[in-house]
């Protein structure tokens, strides 16, 4: 008996937790008789604990949240464990629920399988760092999934939170007009953030949270394939090339795994400080040259 269509689900959510840092859940022995009828190929289970052994029959039962309870299965419970590969032994507390997770150390994904629509959906519930509490939504990226022209910025600020989409504030017309000025339009081109969720108040991403927002954005970078970057400004230069300085960066040449990289502003800096447009509009040409794009 073959129950694919109901266990497919179930093998995407594991897969999808599992990239999420989760290690292993509890499961009730139905559903993993369930499982194991459709002999799954991905997900591997925890030899069951042997009905009537000795031990079972003789060792008082742990108490709960005894040290104990942590790394020892309840043999009496009717749940089992489902290691999910990535992390060394670490078996949960059984109980009657059918899934209990466990927060696990941070693992960075790879999402080298992934396709956008996998990539966008593992963003869209991302709880990796603590901007997922106070966001309304992601931030994924917007623009030619395939463009030869790629804008890296910050993070989402309040209209792109409320939107869903990068750079569509006041920063975002400005980018817009800079797009333009160089002879694209916004779909020409394809946009991302360092971060997918807005930090609050609009402050800087801190360290930790790029860390772990990080590997969606290098995939969106190996998916477009882009044959330039452009960074902007400060924070998708210290998180994408490790490096700090925009003033002294700005306008030369760099490279990210081979792809032509371009720091420059950041629009909402060139706001603040307008007479750094003409810095901004001298390194954009230089990238317009690169691609062989005639001005307007
Ligand atoms: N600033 C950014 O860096 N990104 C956005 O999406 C909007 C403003």
């Amino acid at each position: 008996m073959t129950n694919r269509h109901l266990i497919d689900p179930i093998i995407s959510f594991l897969e999808h937790r599992k990239l999420q840092g989760m290690q292993s859940i509890a499961i009730s022995s139905e559903s993993l008789a369930y499982i194991r009828e459709t002999k799954s190929p991905t997900v591997e289970t925890a030899p069951a604990p042997k009905a009537n052994a000795p031990t079972v029959d003789t060792a008082p039962a742990p108490k709960a949240n005894t040290p104990t309870d942590e790394t020892a299965p309840d043999p009496r419970a009717n749940t089992q464990t489902i290691k999910t590969e990535q992390t060394p032994d670490s078996p949960v507390p059984a109980s009657d629920g059918i899934v209990q997770e466990e927060a696990a150390p941070y693992n960075k994904p790879d999402l080298s399988q992934y396709d956008w629509e996998k990539l966008e959906a593992l963003v869209k519930t991302c709880t990796q760092c603590p901007l997922s509490e106070s966001r309304k939504q992601t931030v994924f990226g917007t623009g030619n999934k395939s463009a030869d022209l790629m804008f890296i910025g910050e993070g989402p600020g309040a209209d792109e939170d409320a939107q869903g989409i990068p750079f569509v504030g006041v920063a975002g017309q400005l980018l817009t007009q800079i797009i333009a000025a160089m002879n694209y339009g916004r779909d020409d081109v394809y946009i991302a953030n360092i971060v997918k969720c807005r930090p609050p108040g609009n402050r800087n991403p801190q360290d930790a949270e790029a860390d772990k927002c990080l590997p969606y954005l290098e995939r969106q970078i190996e998916l477009v394939d882009p044959k330039v970057i452009v960074l902007l400004g400060a924070v998708p230069l210290n998180y994408l090339l490790n490096m700090k300085g925009i003033m002294r960066s700005h306008g030369k040449w760099m490279s990210y795994k081979g792809i032509d990289v371009m720091p420059s502003f950041h629009p909402a800096f060139l706001l603040r400080k307008p007479e750094h447009k003409r810095d901004a509009w001298e390194d954009m040409q230089k990238v317009m040259e690169k691609l062989g794009k005639p001005s307007a």
